[in-house]
């Protein structure tokens, strides 16, 4: 059984002061959820006086993106090297603002996949198709590119330390969310991808999300599919009383 977990992006949102006063509060609310794995994953500003507060609780410490060298004249970079150093255990690769804002591709989510394992971080790999994929039926194609070539070479051991993040971009801060029905269909498709490119236990053992305008209200659809094993949440996760709201109801029986 592959246990739900929940991650908060706070994309570039939040002072030290306000990170910090989110994350008492998720810690406060959140002490009994031990049935779902929860992770914030802060700006790297915060990261330090983020982690000194989730110390010892069930809240994870993710970033929002890493560099693939460890060190080096790389100015304006953070390297896996430096967020292991800085109590991180999750790093979110290749999210969609990433692929449409700063040139991310399948190549460099590839290699940044390489660095977060050899530093022992938990890739949160992100996939998605934009809406104009959809509408001309390419949802499949352009998910079966994107999965083939963020983990060309990878054993299937390593594939098993990874999380996949499926976020359709037209349902990202836009308020329009997948219906359980038709998240079902792509996150099922990502697993019999799985099984083709590895094997029926890979496949089983690879969680993978769904992202795209999550809320408390819809959580408990999406995480009652089959092969929906979490979230990876924007906008909810800046809100004491929406992320927790959302964690509660993310604790499915399946
Ligand atoms: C995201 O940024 O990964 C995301 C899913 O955002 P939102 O929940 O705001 O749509």
């Amino acid at each position: 059984m592959r246990k739900i977990i929940i991650a908060g992006n706070w994309k570039l949102n939040k002072t030290i002061k306000e990170a910090v006063e989110l994350v008492n509060g998720l810690k406060q609310d959140l002490a009994q959820a031990k049935e779902v794995d929860v992770v914030v994953c802060p700006v790297y500003t915060s990261l330090a006086d983020v982690r000194n507060v989730v110390a010892g609780t069930n809240i994870g410490l993710g970033a929002q993106d890493l560099y693939w060298e460890d060190a080096g004249a790389f100015t304006g970079e953070v390297s896996g090297l430096m967020l292991k150093d800085a109590g991180v255990q999750y790093v979110i690769i290749g999210h969609s603002e990433r692929r449409q804002f700063f040139g991310e591709t399948d190549a460099t989510v590839n290699k940044k996949i390489k660095a977060a394992l050899n530093h022992g971080l938990i890739p949160i790999v992100c996939v998605g198709e934009v809406l104009a994929e959809r509408e001309s039926n390419k949802t499949f194609e352009v998910i079966k590119t994107q999965v083939t070539g963020a983990f060309a070479g990878y054993t299937a051991d390593e594939m098993k330390k990874i999380i996949i993040a499926y976020e359709p971009v037209w349902a990202i801060g836009t308020g329009k969310t997948a219906t359980g029905d038709q998240a079902q269909e792509v996150h099922k498709f990502i697993r019999d991808l799985l099984k083709k490119l590895y094997d029926e236990g890979t496949a089983q053992t690879v969680r993978i999300q769904y992202g795209g305008s999550v809320k408390p209200e819809n959580t408990r659809e999406l995480m009652s599919q089959p092969d929906i094993d979490g979230a990876l949440v924007g906008g909810a996760s800046l809100k004491r009383d929406q992320f927790v709201a959302l964690v509660q109801n993310a604790n499915v029986k399946k």
